[in-house]
């Protein structure tokens, strides 16, 4: 019998309880493959609050590039693994995610960013992603309809590809994992402000939500955005800023390109779906804010960028365009794991412009983490003693649409 599936139907309706072992703030991709991974290892009596809709947050928002190829050895090996997961993850939720492997092109314009590129391409290759350098011909085969015109301000001049790398269906994921998590006996409890957070002895030992208090062993922070707000009901300052960051889609157009194209020095990417609407992206707002309003101006910035690689796109229309919030991190890189001094409490954030394609491995880990006791060592690095220390990752190549600061 064909079974139709409305975001509602996937995942039931509970009354909170009083007590928990683990509840999640935040029912985005990062909470919900939290919750999923817990239920796999057996921890199921796992609540996932969030203040607004499933997936409403950055996961719902974003425009769901999916790619390994970033600069740094904790980094690398870390996206390398959620690639991996993200390949056989429509089997492990029996979900259609419609995920397109299709490949990804970073763009060089100028000498010092191939050299850039090249030096990242072979790190790339030593840790075990299949990134390769290509010139101006194969670029043309891979992506014909792209401006190759010599004498440009921003001529291109050779590109790292990534054939592994792909586009998602962002909402699929978001849904497959809660749907998952709910059927193994998570609740997830949309429309549920966490308020605030119940310390006791040092320990953090449940949530507020209004008025009610939920005990909980341990709770974790994945509000993305939303983290420096979270952080503040412990009296915590953590070194992360709120940026918005807007996107657009055109009308559907004859497909034209299939792979995602990015280019670093003029701060924007482009795709096209498989419904034939050209994706497109670029860098943050240079501003701090919780606004999630898109403006004319990014727009004007972000369909100029985009007209510089194809031209013959000028006169498409705009169908859409929309902003979601980033908590940006000094060096680019997420933070996760426990807090010092804050027993209880365990943190997923950081994640940026970055963090949809680590969601499966964010989850992943961050399950292992509460129920061994022990951090990953896929994400010792990411935790956030390493400002305290100055063992900070500077992953500059996790936007290079966006590398702007
Ligand atoms: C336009 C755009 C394009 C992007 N493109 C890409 C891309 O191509 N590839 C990529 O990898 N990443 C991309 N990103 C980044 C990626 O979307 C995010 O890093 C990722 O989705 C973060 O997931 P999350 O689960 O941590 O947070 P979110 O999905 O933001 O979820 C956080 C949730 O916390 C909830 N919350 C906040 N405060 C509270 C509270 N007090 N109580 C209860 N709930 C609360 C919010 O309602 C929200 O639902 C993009 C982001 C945007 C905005």
């Amino acid at each position: 019998m064909r079974q139709l599936l409305t975001p509602n139907s996937m995942w039931s309706t509970h009354e909170l309880k009083d007590r928990y072992d683990v509840v999640i703030i935040g029912a985005g991709i990062h909470g919900l493959s939290t919750a999923y991974y817990l239920a796999k290892r057996g921890i199921t009596n796992v609540a996932v609050l969030d203040k607004g809709y499933v997936g409403g947050g950055a996961s719902g928002r974003n425009t769901a590039i999916i790619r390994a190829n970033y600069l740094t050895r904790e980094g690398i090996p870390f996206f390398r693994e959620s690639l991996s997961l993200y390949e056989d993850l429509a089997q492990e939720l029996d979900f259609n995610l419609l995920f397109d492997q299709s490949g990804r092109l970073d763009l060089g314009h100028s000498e010092s960013a191939v050299y850039g590129l090249r030096m990242r391409t072979g790190v790339n290759k030593l840790l075990g992603v299949d990134s390769r350098m290509i010139g101006p011909s194969e670029i043309k085969e891979l992506v014909p309809a792209i401006d190759l015109r010599v004498g440009k301000p921003l001529p291109v001049m050779g590109a790292l590809y990534q054939s592994s790398a792909g586009v998602i269906r962002h909402d699929a994921v978001v849904w497959g994992y809660g749907r998952g998590a709910d059927r193994q006996g998570v609740e997830i409890h949309p429309f549920t402000d966490v308020t605030g957070i119940v310390r006791e002895n040092g320990s953090v030992v449940g949530v507020d939500v209004g008025d009610r208090r939920i005990s909980a062993d341990i709770v974790m922070s994945a509000t993305a955005g939303w983290s420096s707000n979270i952080a503040r009901m412990v009296d915590m300052k953590l070194p992360l800023i709120t940026h918005p960051l807007q996107a657009f889609v055109t009308e559907p157009l004859k497909p034209f390109i299939d792979r995602s194209v990015s280019s670093a020095n003029l701060h924007v990417y482009v795709y096209q779906t498989d419904r034939g609407e050209v994706v497109v992206g670029g860098g943050v707002d240079p501003y701090s804010s919780y606004s999630q309003r898109s403006t004319l101006h990014t727009l004007e910035e972000l369909a100029a960028n985009m007209l510089e690689l194809f031209p013959f796109l000028r006169g498409v229309n705009v169908m859409r365009q929309w902003a979601g919030l980033c908590d940006m991190s000094p060096d680019y890189a997420p933070i996760m794991g426990e807090v010092d001094g804050l027993p209880g409490f365990l943190l997923s954030c950081g994640w940026g412009t970055w963090g949809f394609k680590a969601g499966p491995i964010g989850g992943y880990t961050m399950a292992e983490l509460i129920d061994t006791g022990k951090t990953p060592d896929l994400i010792r690095p990411f935790n956030l003693r390493r400002f305290s220390r100055g063992e900070l990752v500077n992953e500059r190549a996790a936007a290079p649409a966006a590398a702007v600061h």
